[in-house]
């Protein structure tokens, strides 16, 4: 090999996506919830998946964490293959998943919580550090660390679902609709957070929401999904000014006092 011939190897390196899935297809039994699915994560960035209730955002991110083997496909995470790893071997390799309606424990204390995310991990200096640093970002969790998890909120349980997430020291997070069911108070304070954690820790992100105005201002990447399948992607910035997308905003209605979100589709991207 040519020094040339070496220097674009280590470019290579340095620029292949941190997580990869090459047409990847999920089904629930008979039922085909995603369908050929290709994205790609750039390490250090923050990516999105738009997309309507039911397009299949969260069995995305189900499949990628090994919760759901998938039927076909690829998936990639650092270069290696994980599409027939179980989740705890995909939590150990760097990979931690917030799922959607946060699932903490609620039996256990705040703090107990935040150190079963640290369950791998036999640095506890760096558990130490690390849970010091959660509690900056949330420093509400500080307050309750001794409270049954259970008695939170459900904005400071989706505090406390991102920061058990953290604890295991993460290079790549899977976020699963974190606006889900709070106030656009707590919607905008949660994401502003999750912006600061990708760029003070460098922690990559994946980030599935309903909420497209909040998702296209943090992220940097979007794709755009319906019906399991990929329909458009681009920059975050190219993808703000597309009318397509601002119509969806403009469908897009709060429905009801829990703040859930509605799509009136008026268009597809098909
Ligand atoms: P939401 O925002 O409502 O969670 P989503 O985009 O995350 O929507 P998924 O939950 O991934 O969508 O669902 C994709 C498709 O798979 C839907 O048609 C849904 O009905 C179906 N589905 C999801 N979970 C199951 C399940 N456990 N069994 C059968 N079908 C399912």
């Amino acid at each position: 090999m040519n020094l040339m011939e070496g220097t674009d190897k280590m470019r290579e390196i340095q620029d292949a996506p941190v997580l990869a899935l090459a047409n990847v297809e999920s089904a629930y039994g008979p039922v085909k919830a995603i369908r050929g699915v290709s994205l790609a994560v750039q390490r250090g960035s923050i990516a999105t998946v738009l997309g309507a209730n039911g397009a299949g955002k969260t069995t995305i991110l189900k499949t990628i964490s090994g919760v759901l083997d998938p039927t076909r496909g690829s998936i990639a995470f650092k270069g290696e293959s994980i599409a027939a790893m179980d989740p705890a071997q995909i939590v150990r390799r760097g990979l931690s998943h917030v799922p959607e309606g946060r699932e903490v424990f609620p039996l256990l204390s705040v703090r107990d919580n935040l150190l079963m995310g640290a369950y791998t991990r036999r640095d506890r200096d760096g558990v130490a550090r690390d849970m010091e640093a959660v509690y900056g970002y949330f420093p509400v969790l500080r307050e309750r660390a001794g409270q049954d998890a259970g008695l939170l909120s459900g904005g400071q349980q989706q505090m406390l679902a991102i920061s058990r997430a953290l604890m295991a020291a993460p290079e790549l997070i899977l976020l699963d609709e974190p606006s889900l069911g709070l106030s656009p108070k707590l919607t905008k304070d949660i994401f502003e957070i999750v912006v600061r954690i990708n760029r003070e820790r460098g922690t990559t992100i994946l980030l599935v929401e309903q909420n497209a105005n909040m998702a296209l201002n943090a992220a940097d990447y979007g794709y755009v999904l319906e019906n399991g399948r990929i329909v458009a992607e681009d920059t975050c910035a190219v993808l703000r000014e597309k009318d397509d997308i601002k119509e969806f905003y403009l469908g897009m209605k709060d429905s009801g006092v829990r703040g859930e979100r509605r799509w009136k589709k008026r268009k597809t991207w098909r």
